[in-house]
């Protein structure tokens, strides 16, 4: 309609320009000169237009007919861009706003490891400086081995803990995040409470089950000496002096286990250099449980003859903790099978039971420090409650894991898995 109107306009004219050319004596001469007139007018509209789209803040250019619904279509176009812009712009200012407000360290990365943007925050932590640091690669500053290691391989299922400082060092957790197109967010806390919190309780432990050790090893000596000649001795002070060795016992293997775990935490992070041959540690164990269980050896299936990079006695602490559970809950003369095989990338070490299983509620809770299904049963069977935690320390120091499967009634099967390395 608009293109029949625009050709009316045009025919309106040249009949205008004819009609006069006719009374002024050309028709057609009037008729061109109307033309070219138009062409002149047309023109000069283009000219403002062109000159209003290169500098669109001036006000609206004075058009008409077609030209005037280009600049209306055009303006209106900008105007959504505009708001479409500053909406854009609000949220954006709004997130930075929201992660600058936050007391975790936020830092944006792009092309891989270079700083786009971060926070106050992490200006603090990590001693970046912002702007000045923009593009520089955050490997290159914060000089951390764990840590550029971490961005490198980006690998980020798993938070990242890591130390920076000299003297005073500083512990850092560091979750990372890949977001658009090869982007990625950092936020890095300040643990340092929690890890000298730890470090603190975990000496405590340590130092007094060290101290309790001495003044017990007495206790026991004079038990023991006690109990080698009962003869002179009257039978209700026989029955109460065997009552306390028992007791004894206990404590010390509580010790034990208390020292041997503070040790596996203590050096939980720590590379081990070892090549373990399982299959020999599996033949020592048995060797181990024949003499305890002699109706009743260990079984053993060995299907792989790889070796795995571990500490030896921290694994065979693990292995062993196992296997006597599985005696332990186990049902009384059923078989106690051990299997080491891989899977994968995976190595996993088994030990199955066909005891009375593991209702499904406890198993989450197994590996915490004295948590017990039955508390009378697990007493008798003189279990300090610390077996499971020490497996499940291993197990993380050796960036393994420890799964549990139980069928109530039919038995248990713990599986020490750990990664293959290349
Ligand atoms: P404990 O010294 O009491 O054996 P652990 O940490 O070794 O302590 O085990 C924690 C609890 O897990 C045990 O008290 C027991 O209830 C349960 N448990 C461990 N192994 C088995 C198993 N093979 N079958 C059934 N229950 C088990």
């Amino acid at each position: 309609m608009k293109w029949f109107s625009s050709l009316g306009h045009l025919v309106l004219v040249l009949l205008a320009g004819a009609l006069l050319g006719w009374y002024l004596g050309s028709a057609v001469a009037g008729a061109l000169v109307a033309a070219v007139l138009m062409l002149l007018f047309s023109s000069y509209q283009a000219w403002l237009v062109e000159h209003w789209l290169r500098d669109s803040s001036q006000k609206l250019p004075d058009v008409h007919g077609h030209w005037a619904d280009i600049v209306g279509h055009i303006y209106r176009q900008e105007r959504h861009a505009n708001t479409s812009i500053k909406q854009l712009q609000s949220t954006v200012d709004y997130l930075l706003d929201s992660f600058g407000a936050m007391r975790d360290g936020v830092v944006m990365l792009e092309d891989g490891d270079s700083i786009r943007w971060c926070n106050d925050a992490a200006r603090k932590i990590l001693g970046l400086r912002y702007p000045q640091d923009v593009g520089q690669a955050v490997t290159n500053l914060v000089r951390a081995p764990d840590f550029n290691a971490y961005i490198h391989a980006g690998e980020f299922r798993e938070p990242l803990t890591f130390q920076v400082g000299g003297e005073h060092k500083v512990h850092l957790m560091l979750v990372a995040t890949r977001f658009a197109e090869g982007d990625t967010l950092l936020f890095v806390r300040d643990i340092s409470d929690r890890v000298n919190t730890e470090r603190m309780r975990r000496d405590f432990v340590g130092n007094v089950s060290h101290e309790l050790r001495t003044p017990l090893t007495v206790i026991t000596g004079y038990l023991g000496t006690l109990l080698t000649d009962t003869s002179k001795l009257p039978p209700p002070y026989i029955r109460a002096l065997e009552q306390m060795a028992g007791q004894a016992e206990r404590m010390e293997n509580l010790l034990k286990d208390l020292l041997w775990l503070t040790r596996i935490e203590t050096t939980e992070r720590e590379e081990k250099n070892e090549q373990v041959d399982i299959g020999s540690l599996l033949y020592e164990l048995q060797d181990e449980m024949t003499n305890l269980h002699p109706d009743n050896p260990l079984q053993l299936q060995i299907d792989c003859s790889d070796r795995i990079q571990g500490d030896y006695r921290e694994l065979y602490s693990a292995v062993s903790n196992l296997v006597i559970n599985a005696y332990k809950y186990g049902r009384a003369g059923r078989p106690v099978l051990a299997t080491w095989s891989r899977e994968g990338d995976d190595y996993r070490l088994s030990v199955v039971d066909e005891g009375a299983g593991i209702d499904p509620l406890h198993i989450p809770r197994l590996t915490e420090r004295f948590y017990r299904v039955d508390d009378s049963r697990s007493s008798a069977t003189g279990g300090t409650g610390l077996g499971l935690a020490i497996v499940k320390h291993v197990a993380a120091a050796h960036a393994g894991r420890l799964e549990i499967k139980s069928t109530l009634g039919k038995g248990s099967t713990f599986t020490l898995v750990f990664p293959g390395r290349a």
